[in-house]
């Protein structure tokens, strides 16, 4: 292990910071995900939680799709039928989807100081603009890039590590011993003291291992671009002259060509397919039938 020290920041920027904390239901491991629905019976009403907007009407449903990205990508050749356009299915392909986790490290007395917001963890001797290491037995905790200090303390004194990429999804596969055992030795070394306590427990996501997730947040792939996430945000059948009814509605942070991987851009994808369906309702002609 190389030698480190830490830097104290006042604020956190960019997804997966502080905001992270407030606003995602992020932390309940364990909690038991919705079974996968079955799209083609498609008849009565087909209840997927707030996750879906659905229609009763045989023959006739309207469904918003927000499903997280990773599981779209992983899954979408066989969770639809007939399968999805070739053009959809390549921007899936194309756009990225990555892993950003949290460990939390519960202590029985906190050894930051008081004022303390954030420990940062820096490695000597390793430019921030490379890769860590490609072994990712030995080197996978360097890719922490610090710990935030939960607040109010009266709660616990507890830390909540960041760790994203593949050194992230390694750590899935680890056992909680092991992760904690690594961040008592990334502490030890941190604050210079060998007998740091070690914190009596530890709690982490595994949303690469979660197999409605398979990840945290989408991004901007080399080799894709902004066209992907549009194509990807197209609802079915994709011609407007289709005589088809709308059949398929897409939304969820990849489906934002702004504010991908963010809570927002998932909200304003949601509040734009609820808007593609009031204007399908208020639309001149028959009253679709949901
Ligand atoms: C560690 C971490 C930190 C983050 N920090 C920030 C931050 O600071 N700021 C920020 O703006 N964003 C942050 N994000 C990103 C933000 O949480 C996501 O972009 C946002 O929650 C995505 O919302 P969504 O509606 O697209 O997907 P989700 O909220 O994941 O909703 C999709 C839902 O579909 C369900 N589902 C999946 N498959 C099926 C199925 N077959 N049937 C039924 N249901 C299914 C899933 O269980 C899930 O509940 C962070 C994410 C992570 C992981």
């Amino acid at each position: 292990m190389g030698r480190v020290c830490w830097l104290q920041l006042f604020f956190f920027g960019g997804g997966g910071g502080h905001t992270g904390l407030g606003v995602l239901p992020q932390v309940h491991l364990g909690v038991t995900p919705p079974s996968p629905p079955s799209l083609p019976a498609a008849s009565g009403l087909v209840e997927m939680g707030a996750h879906w907007i659905h229609g009763p009407s045989p023959g006739n449903p309207v469904f918003c799709l927000a499903t997280r990205y990773g599981f779209l990508k992983e899954r979408h050749q066989d969770f639809f039928q007939p399968p999805l356009p070739k053009r959809k299915a390549e921007a899936i392909r194309h756009l990225g989807f990555g892993t950003n986790n949290k460990i939390f490290l519960e202590f029985e007395q906190p050894f930051w100081e008081p004022q303390q917001q954030l420990l940062e963890v820096v490695w000597e001797d390793e430019s921030p603009l490379e890769e860590p290491s490609a072994n990712l037995e030995a080197n996978w905790f360097k890719k922490l890039i610090g710990f935030v200090v939960l607040q109010p303390p009266e709660h616990g004194h507890v830390l909540c590590g960041f760790i994203a990429g593949e050194e992230s999804e390694y750590m899935e596969t680890l056992s909680d011993a092991e992760v904690l055992s690594t961040m008592t030795r990334v502490l030890r070394t941190l604050t210079g003291n060998p007998r740091l306590p070690a914190p009596r427990s530890v709690l982490r996501s595994r949303w690469h291992s979660a197999s409605y997730t398979r990840g945290s947040y989408s991004y901007v792939a080399v080799g894709s671009s902004g066209d992907d996430i549009d194509v990807l945000a197209q609802p079915l059948p994709e011609d407007p002259k289709d005589p088809r009814p709308l059949q398929l509605l897409f939304a969820g942070e990849a489906t934002h060509r702004t504010f991908y991987s963010t809570t927002h851009g998932a909200l304003l994808s949601g509040w734009r397919e609820a808007e593609r369906l009031n204007q399908l309702f208020k639309a001149p002609g028959p009253t679709p039938q949901l």
